[in-house]
């Protein structure tokens, strides 16, 4: 069976290197379904889930922007942040998602709101990976 070579990278290092069928990713401009000898292309992405499939497992993947480059063969992910399931500290995430929460509410300057909202939809996307979503 074809499959993809995915490798996930931040500028802490490498999150994640391996063999996939296909990848899911939310860019700007919407979904993209990733499979092997797919066009090659360079999209933004969104603070989002990245699915992958395996032949036997998947993996979630929570992703704090970045960009996808897609070629036949190969799918990189270059993000600010990026965890797996297992790295992701439910507690802490909590607490990012009701520190962002107070800060949108207490409705401070644009740049704030801006900042806490972006906070915020890292905090639920990384409870979303947790949470096997
Ligand atoms: P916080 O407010 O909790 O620092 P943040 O969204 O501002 O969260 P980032 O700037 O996106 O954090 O990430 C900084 C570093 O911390 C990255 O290496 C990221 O992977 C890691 N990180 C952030 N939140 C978590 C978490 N809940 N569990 C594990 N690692 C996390």
């Amino acid at each position: 069976m074809k499959s993809l070579t995915v490798s996930v990278v931040t500028p802490d290092g490498p999150v994640l290197e391996d063999s996939f069928q296909m990848v899911s990713c939310k860019a700007e401009s919407g979904e993209l379904g990733i499979l092997p000898g797919h066009i090659p292309l360079v999209a933004p992405l969104t603070i989002s889930v990245v699915r992958l499939k395996g032949e036997t497992s998947n993996q979630l993947v929570a992703v704090n922007g970045g960009f996808v480059e897609v070629r036949p063969d190969k799918v990189t992910i270059l993000a600010e942040s990026a965890e797996l399931p297992s790295e992701i500290d439910t507690e802490r995430a909590r607490r990012a998602k009701e520190r962002a929460e107070r800060r949108i509410q207490s409705q401070q300057d644009d740049i704030d709101f801006k900042r806490a909202e972006l906070s915020l939809k890292r905090a639920i996307n990384r409870l979303d990976v947790k949470k096997g979503q």
